[in-house]
């Protein structure tokens, strides 16, 4: 059972994996408050290992990613993901 939260009310939608075609637009109207939204399936079907070191103990390799949103630059961690956090700017 696949698990969607709808985009307008938050709640919890189940869907049945025989009916996921991946990467095609779908429907579906919500129970809860009767709006409908579109949903994709991606299913990955291979994943992929790589070293963090900074899990391990080591340093993060932060890198300045220029942000989708705006101009913000933001900070991250090529190994971890993890965004560092400067002061007086707050992350959403
Ligand atoms: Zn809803
Ligand atoms: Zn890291």
């Amino acid at each position: 059972m696949e698990v969607v939260k709808c985009p307008y009310c938050s709640e919890y939608h189940d869907f049945d994996p025989q009916d996921l075609i991946e990467d095609q637009l779908l429907q579906a109207e919500c129970f809860n408050c009767e709006k409908s939204f579109t949903y994709t399936v991606t299913i990955s079907r291979y994943i992929e290992a790589s070293k963090a070191e900074c899990l391990n103990g080591g340093e993060h390799n932060f890198n300045e990613m220029k942000s989708m949103y705006g101009n913000k630059k933001t900070t991250i961690c090529s190994n971890c993901g993890l965004v560092k956090k400067k002061a007086g700017f707050i992350v959403n």
